[in-house]
């Protein structure tokens, strides 16, 4: 028999009306003929609350103490949807992860999952019992309960379905799957049918917020086909994730993502000299800042200096702030000019490798809207331009419409042309 991990999200699990309903889903999946392993989260605000509590005792509460705590809340969803789905009549039993053996490294709070003992769960499975497993949670080798980090639950359905090679893994949550933009801004927007987990990462890296992206990493190491679907739409089969090289690709763009979260920098006038750069980045890093798109300009000759601009997140910004005079004191810039006013757009598309003329019909299309263009950075299957924030809901639009990602179907069903 097949076996399908099932994950379903707090969302999903708020009450215990919706706990019965994620039951029936469970149930609908073991009527399919498959073994089912289902990986839950807390019940809704769950999670929020526990590390709400910790803050009203302490400051600084300890990161073991975080995650013995936190990793009660899969604790209640495992119990109570097992016992919803032996109240429909059919055999289930709960796991925490320590006692499945979701084995991962000593760091707190965000540890790596770095080994899943298969026994317990599969000797669960062949007596026909349907697993319900605590997800975001592991153990050390030590025997210390750990967490995998905010969301972590969607990776350990994905661990557990590469560690056993099933047939798939369908992430359950309040959305219907993938969509080749955000429906809030665009409303004609697509489902997709299916996506590649590299243009899932790169969505997901431009402020997709769907899925964890360590699952989606997991995922395409271990080549495990991912189906992201709604708990609440049983029948619709949600968009599925898989290998580009699976995928029969028609259209050079997938998706298109607008990140309104991010500040851009500009340091005027640095020397131009060997180790400038370094100097800069390393104490950008120093502070712990992430740093994205980032762009040098040519060097001037007159005073032998260039500019360098790059973005960082909004929540970093006053950090940055805070080490201007440091920054100034290195590299004795002209000017270090801050722009919040700013929108990432970027489009994704894994049929973007040897297709010239995507940047510029980008470009183009663009210029046509009269929206001007901040700053440029590109990936294998990503072009990204920085415009106005003013202009990102008008720029969404127009490039959906000239890459075609609204209207019908996105044609991007396996061996499936295009009408
Ligand atoms: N309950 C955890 C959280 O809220 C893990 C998860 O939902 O995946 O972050
Ligand atoms: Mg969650």
């Amino acid at each position: 028999m097949a076996i399908i991990v099932q994950k379903f999200g707090g969302t999903s699990l708020a009450d215990t009306d919706k706990i019965k309903n994620v039951a029936k889903a469970v149930v609908r999946e073991k009527e399919l003929g498959n073994d089912v392993i289902v990986i839950v989260s807390a019940m809704g605000h769950t999670t929020d609350n526990l590390i709400k509590l910790a803050h009203e005792i302490s400051k600084n509460p300890s990161e073991r103490e975080m995650d013995m705590l936190m990793s009660t809340g899969e604790q209640v969803s495992i119990s109570l949807l097992t016992m919803a789905i032996q109240e429909l009549g059919y055999k289930a039993v709960s796991m925490t992860g320590a006692q499945v053996g979701i084995i991962t490294e000593d760091t707190h709070s965000k540890a790596r999952i770095l080994d899943i003992k298969k026994d317990k769960l599969l000797e669960h499975v062949q007596n026909g019992e349907i697993v319900i497993v605590a997800g975001f949670q592991g153990i050390t080798k030590t025997g210390e309960i750990t967490t995998l980090g905010r969301g972590g639950s969607d990776t350990s359905a994905v661990a557990i379905a590469a560690k056993l090679r099933v047939e798939r893994c369908d992430i359950y949550s309040d959305v219907e799957g993938i969509y080749t933009t955000d429906p809030r801004i665009v409303p004609t927007a697509n489902k997709l049918k299916e996506i590649s987990y590299e243009e899932m990462l790169e969505l997901a890296r431009v402020g997709a917020n769907v899925l964890h992206p360590r699952s989606v990493e997991t995922a395409k190491q271990f080549q495990v086909p991912m189906r992201l679907r709604s708990s609440f739409k049983l029948d619709d089969l949600g968009t599925l994730i898989i290998g580009v090289e699976k995928m029969e690709i028609y259209k050079p763009v997938t998706g298109l993502a607008c990140d309104k979260s991010q500040v851009r920098v500009v340091i005027c006038d640095v020397p131009d000299k060997p180790g400038n750069a370094s100097k800069l980045f390393t104490l950008l890093a120093k502070h712990e800042l992430s740093v994205d798109m980032i762009i040098q300009s040519f060097a001037r000759t007159t005073n032998n200096t260039n500019d360098i601009a790059f973005t960082i997140d909004k929540d970093d910004l006053n950090k940055f702030v805070g080490m201007k005079d440091e920054i100034t004191s290195i590299l004795n810039p002209s000017n270090i000019h801050i722009d919040e006013d700013i929108a990432k757009i970027s489009i994704v598309g894994a049929g973007m490798i040897d297709r010239p003329g995507i940047a510029a019909q980008m470009f183009e299309t663009l210029a046509k809207e009269g929206v001007n263009i901040k700053m440029i950075s590109t990936s294998e299957i990503k072009i990204s331009c920085l415009v106005e924030k003013m202009h990102a809901k008008q720029a969404t639009e127009a490039l959906c419409k000239s890459f075609e990602l609204e209207g019908k179907e996105v044609a991007l069903v396996h061996g499936t042309l295009p009408d």
